[in-house]
Order: structure tokens, then C-alpha cells, then sequence
């Protein structure tokens, strides 16, 4: 971390003196903490040492209405100062409301919800529901990412995240993402499930090729494996609609989390059809989770993206951006949706552009050594898109992309 000024006001740190905290106080599993931030509002954030930038990552793609919007505040505020947990021996109103608001989102007929704190847990209860079919085997793609914990990290493909940590849950079968006949051949009558994600978000936001995803539910469909789709990064109105897969096919487990609660830790498992059912008493749990605070939260994202009309901006802001970005001759390659970008570079400059950015006072990511991802808060404004697009030629030549 660069700091600018080494003040000594211990009710002020800077970034320094927080980094070199943090450093002998906390875990090394990120490494070292680009900046230490203290504020946001909207798209914008300051650091330890006053600097402000904008914040093209959203805490990956978690702030949906930016940071300290006055509705998640006020929803946040009032629920806790209400009745703030309660223990899933009881039920309220926010838990029931974001439940039912859920499945008309999704609009697929009858299901029902488990709500859970993270992407990750989402992922864990799924992957649970699925051994209620009675059949063990999962087929997910090679490039996927469905968290970190022993259960989700079996479905994840990235071998230097898996390996240290084997032996894993078993009967996982990896096959190339996109590629509809290697799942043919994966699937049969053994098959709990097939998991896929619409658009792979940690591989640098790789969209399914058309037809995969029909493909897959009709060799579910065949098979009577359930189809699962994870949408922890890609759902809740990221990309210009409320779920990736919309339009396209029904799926029967739908997970979530990310921008679900706009930076108040839920996620939610969806099971429609028969697998709204397949959990059954015992089967599964948790302390915190569907708690009346969470549920407000989810609940204010979802009426402000429809009253702000975010998805609309969503997808023009991100037709802007890709089009604006992908001008220079510097990338080789935009995708992505509504405000899920991914950017490839000519060289593998990435973590350089990472570096160019956040010293112009942007804030970008770097899936991989020549992919940049943005996943902006979706309240991002207009004057914020222009300015960066002016911005992207002189980061480049900065970082000798
Ligand atoms: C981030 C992510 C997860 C894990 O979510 P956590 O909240 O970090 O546990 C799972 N699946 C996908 C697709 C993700 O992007």
C-alpha cells in the first residue's frame, strides 16, 4: 500500500499504518489489502489517506445500489432497530415477503426458498439438495467457481484452489465449459445434477455459447438429473436482467447471494418444481440465515432496482462501456452483460492496468493475467461511464498493455 502521509492521529490511519496492521493481525489468505477504505456513496469510495475513486468492482459485484444508498440504510436501520434475529424457530414478515419476491422474479411457477449468508452456503445446501434425489453424481464445468467451503469447493474446477484440500466430497465430473457434447457424454442416469453458471464470472465472465444452456436442460430433462444453475455473481439484475438465464431456459435450483443484499451478507437457494421439496426437516440448517435484517436488505435492493429503473441503466451502461472500451486496439476481445464485463488484453498486463487504474482513481479487477473485469454498482452514473471511457487509453499506456 502506498501512503502519503504518515500521520500519527491514532483515530485517523492511514493506509500505510492500516496495511502494516493488518499485516500482523489478519489471516493471509488475500494478500496484502490494495488500500485501506474508509467511505463510500454511490459508485465512489475514499481511502485511509483521502483519495477518491470510483469503484468499477462493487466489492465484485455484491454493491448493487452502490454504497450507503439511503434506501439499504433506512431498511437496514429500521428492521434492526425493529427485531434484528430471531432463529429460524420463528418466522417474519421480511423472510416470507423476500421469499415470495423471489419466485415472481424468477417467474417459473411454484417453488420455494432457503436463505442462507453467502454464496458459498447457497451452494453448500444446494449441492446437499441434490443428493436427496437419491443419486450422487454432479456434473459441473471446468472454469466454474462455486466457493470456497469442502462441498462447494468439490464443484470448483481451479485445481490450485481444490488440491490442497483433498480428500473433497466425491462424484464430481468436470467437463469443458460450452462444449455440449462432453456433457452429453457426462450425464446419465447416475446424475443428481448438472450446475453450470449462464456467464462464468471468476474466469473473466465467459458467457455460455448459444444453445449450451437448452442443451443442458434437455439432457437433464432426459437424464432426470435436476439442472442448477449458479447465479451468486450473475443474478440479481447484473446484467441488465434479473437473472442471466432469463428468456432462456428454466432451471430447476436456482443459487444466489452477490447483489442479493447490496453488501448485507445473503444468499438463497431456489428449487423449483420438484425441488422445492426435496430438503426436508433436518436435512439442513443454519443460525443467521432468511434473519429479518438480511431479508429488509434483499428487500430494499430489489424495490429500489425497480423503482430506480437499474435494469434498464444497466444494460446502456454496459453497451456503452463495452463499446467504448473495446475501441482500443489494446483489447482483443469484450463480453459479458449488462454491468458484467470482462475485457481481454493484447499482452498479460492486467495486474499493471489494475495498478494504472487505482493510481488514476479507478478501481478495476483482474480475473486472470490478461482479462480485466468490471462489475460496477449498478447506480453507476453516466457521467462516471464517459469519464472512464476518457480515461482507458492513457491506463493502457500506463500499464504498457
Ligand atoms: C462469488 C461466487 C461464489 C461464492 O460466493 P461467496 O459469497 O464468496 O461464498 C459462488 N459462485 C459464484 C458463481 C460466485 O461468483
Amino acid at each position: 500500500m502506498s501512503g502519503s502521509t504518515d500521520q500519527t492521529d491514532p483515530t485517523n490511519p492511514t493506509n500505510r499504518q492500516l496495511g502494516e496492521r493488518y499485516t500482523h493481525s489478519l489471516m493471509n489468505t488475500f494478500g496484502p489489502p490494495k488500500l485501506a477504505l474508509v467511505r463510500g456513496e454511490g459508485a465512489h469510495v475514499w481511502d485511509a489517506d483521502g483519495k477518491e475513486y470510483v469503484d468499477l468492482l462493487g466489492g465484485i459485484a455484491v454493491n448493487t445500489l452502490g454504497h450507503a444508498h439511503p434506501a439499504l440504510v433506512a431498511a437496514v436501520t429500521e428492521q434492526m432497530s425493529t427485531l434484528g434475529h430471531i432463529s429460524n424457530f420463528f418466522t417474519s414478515g421480511p423472510q416470507v415477503e423476500l421469499a415470495e419476491t423471489l419466485l415472481r422474479l424468477v417467474g417459473a411457477g411454484p417453488g420455494k426458498v432457503f436463505l442462507a449468508n453467502s454464496g458459498t452456503e447457497a451452494n453448500e445446501a444446494a449441492f446437499k439438495l441434490t443428493r436427496r434425489t437419491g443419486r450422487t453424481q454432479v456434473v459441473v464445468a471446468e472454469g466454474g467457481f462455486h466457493g470456497r467451503t469442502m462441498g462447494a469447493l468439490a464443484l470448483t474446477s481451479k485445481a490450485a484452489y481444490r488440491e490442497p484440500f483433498e480428500p473433497l466430497p466425491g462424484h464430481v465430473t468436470f467437463v469443458p465449459y460450452g462444449d455440449a457434447d462432453a456433457l452429453r457424454e457426462a450425464v446419465s442416469d447416475q446424475t443428481a445434477a448438472i450446475l453450470l453458471e449462464p456467464i462464468q464470472g471468476e474466469a473473466g465472465v465467459v458467457p455460455a455459447p448459444d444453445g449450451y444452456l437448452h442443451a443442458a436442460r434437455a439432457l437433464a430433462d432426459e437424464s432426470g438429473a435436476l439442472l442448477w444453475l449458479d447465479e451468486v455473481q450473475t443474478g440479481m439484475g447484473r446484467t441488465g436482467e434479473w437473472f442471466a438465464h432469463a428468456g432462456q431456459v428454466v432451471p430447476d435450483v436456482l443459487t444466489l447471494a452477490k447483489g442479493l443484499g447490496g453488501g448485507y451478507p445473503i444468499g438463497a437457494v431456489i428449487g423449483l418444481g420438484r425441488a422445492a421439496d426435496l430438503l426436508e426437516p433436518g436435512n439442513h440448517g443454519t443460525t443467521f440465515g432468511g434473519s429479518p435484517v438480511a431479508c429488509a436488505a434483499a428487500l430494499a435492493v430489489i424495490r429500489t432496482v425497480e423503482s430506480e429503473g437499474l435494469l434498464e441503466h444497466a444494460r446502456a451502461a454496459g453497451e456503452r462501456l463495452r463499446e467504448g472500451l473495446g475501441a482500443d486496439p489494446r483489447v482483443t476481445e469484450v463480453r459479458g452483460r449488462g454491468l458484467l464485463i470482462g475485457l481481454d488484453l493484447v499482452s498479460e498486463t492486467a495486474a499493471a492496468v489494475v495498478d494504472a487504474a487505482q493510481e488514476a482513481g479507478w478501481i478495476v479487477n483482474m480475473p486472470t493475467p490478461d482479462r480485466i473485469r468490471l462489475a460496477p454498482p449498478l447506480v453507476l452514473t453516466d457521467a462516471d461511464v464517459e469519464a472512464f471511457l476518457q480515461a482507458w487509453p492513457a491506463i493502457l499506456d500506463k500499464a504498457g498493455t
